[in-house]
């Protein structure tokens, strides 16, 4: 028997996410899972993000204990100076659908061992095409809610219905009625910010919903969430989907699987693309607790000049304490900064390029979170217990912030206002006036998280049952 045909001790799983942030650091949990289960597992990254994610982490160090786990690269297909940022981020699809996909389909071929399963990022349904032309078993990760996904995947049915698209002197606040499960409080302005655009043929809604229809027709769909969060959402989708497995949170649940391990409960160095400055957590040390207010608009919003404005007046304005994530290609307009801006940072804030976000959440002196609502973001806020002030900038966001102020009453949602008054408004209203509200809220639904990582817990089953499926699909297998 020659090499490629040994058979297999272990399943072989390929997990490929969206080359983005948030992509890239929920799918390597979920690849870290994998490897601490003794599966096989190869994480691809594109050439451009592992480069940053080695220059900034000890990725290395941490996944050499996994024999069995190694890296591979390919190209995204886009120019190495491109940004991947703000709006331009969507180019991404596009080349990666013209060049990365039959770099992929090649690589699958020729690699050894053969792989026996796919993880597919959901967003990316060109490692589905991929997999079904080659007979490869496929399950689909959505790194987004499952609301999120809910809402995308009703897409054609608001635009049959007339309910899309918002026309241009639209009332924002009219209630969308289908979205099955959302019919009470969905309003216009809460849909995904690709609902917004006037023309129905427009590539990027199109392609959302499109994949999202794929996710759900898929053989599994792996979702980064909890019953208890999300469950009456959940039930709506496991009509057309039913098998589901929600293994959430995944930063959570793979603190609490390698303590079982080690022993002792530590937080993971992040899989940050930017350099972290730990120096913000001494910072912290020194301040009272539950004072400070942490900022951040995550990994690939770009702001006006005049929008940061607003923020960071509302900021100082307030008189309250704020740690502030300012990456450096975050505000391309650049200019002088107003004395009073430098004066009240100086007296009451600080600023870093990029955080150890879920240690920053987790310290005790964190009294709130000023967030985009990415998915990942609002996980790590939640499973913390710190309540939020939602400022959603795009795709999915606009969703989550509705379901953190209205359903799970975690905290206030700012969205289509950007102004210094109501920023200073919700920051006191956050850190005094309607602290003890969203408290309550946010340490009830912290310990349902904590609670379904633990053994016998949902996510804990259902990752057990992942892995168990992943096994008997070992084309291979001798164990
Ligand atoms: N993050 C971080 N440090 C920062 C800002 C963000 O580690 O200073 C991480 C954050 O913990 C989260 C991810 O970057 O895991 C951002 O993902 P999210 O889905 O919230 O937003 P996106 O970047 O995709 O818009």
């Amino acid at each position: 028997m020659d090499q490629e045909q040994q058979p297999q001790a272990y399943p072989h799983v390929l997990l490929f996410p969206l080359p983005a942030q948030g992509h890239v650091n929920s799918m390597l949990k979920l690849a870290e899972l994998f490897a601490l289960a003794g599966l096989e597992v190869t994480f691809l990254n594109s050439d451009h993000n592992h480069e940053r994610l080695v220059r900034h982490t000890d990725v290395g160090f941490r996944f050499a204990k996994y024999p069995r786990f190694k890296f591979e690269t390919i190209p995204d297909g886009l120019r190495e100076d491109h940004p991947r940022l703000g709006v331009s981020f969507m180019e991404l699809f596009e080349s990666m659908e013209l060049r990365t996909k039959p770099i992929l389909r090649e690589m699958l071929v020729k690699i050894n061992p053969p792989v026996d399963c796919i993880i597919g990022d959901g967003a990316l349904g060109l490692v589905l095409d991929v997999a079904d032309e080659l007979g490869i078993p496929i399950f689909q990760f959505r790194t987004i809610s499952a609301s999120g996904i809910w809402a995308y995947f009703a897409i054609p049915d608001m635009i049959e219905a007339g309910e899309l698209p918002i026309r241009g002197n639209e009332d924002m606040d009219r209630l969308i009625t289908r979205v099955p499960g959302m019919e009470t409080f969905l309003r216009c302005r809460d849909l995904p910010s690709f609902c917004r655009d006037s023309d129905m043929t427009d590539s990027n809604l199109q392609l959302i919903a499109k994949e999202t229809r794929k996710n759900l027709s898929a053989p599994g769909l792996i979702l980064n969430t909890f019953e208890d969060l999300e469950g009456a959402i959940l039930s709506h989708m496991r009509s057309k989907c039913p098998k589901i497995y929600t293994v959430g949170p995944l930063h959570l649940h793979l603190n609490t699987r390698l303590a079982e391990t080690n022993g002792t409960m530590v937080h993971q160095s992040p899989n940050s693309l930017w350099e972290v400055d730990r120096s913000c957590l001494s910072w912290l040390d020194e301040q009272p607790k539950e004072s400070v207010v942490y900022v951040s608009f995550g990994s690939i919003a770009v702001l006006s000049r005049e929008q940061i404005m607003e923020f960071w007046f509302g900021l100082v304005n307030s008189r309250k304490r704020f740690l502030w994530v300012f990456r450096p290609d975050f505000m391309p307009e650049k200019g002088s900064i107003p004395a009073e801006l430098v004066e009240g940072t100086k007296q009451r804030g600080y600023m870093v390029g990029w955080a150890p976000q879920e240690e920053v959440l987790a310290h005790c002196a964190i009294g709130g979170f000023l967030t985009h609502s990415g998915w990942n973001s609002t996980l790590e806020s939640l499973v913390a217990g710190v309540p939020m002030i939602c400022w959603p900038y795009f795709a999915d966001q606009q969703l989550n912030s509705r379901f953190v102020s209205e359903v799970w009453k975690l905290g206030l949602d700012m969205k289509d206002v950007c102004d210094r008054r109501v920023v200073e408004k919700m920051v006191n209203d956050l850190i005094v006036d309607k602290r003890e509200e969203f408290v309550k809220s946010s340490a009830e639904i912290a310990k349902l998280a904590k609670a379904c990582v633990n053994v016998g817990g949902s996510s804990y089953c259902n990752l057990d049952r992942l892995i168990e499926d992943i096994r008997s699909m070992n084309r291979n297998c001798s164990k």
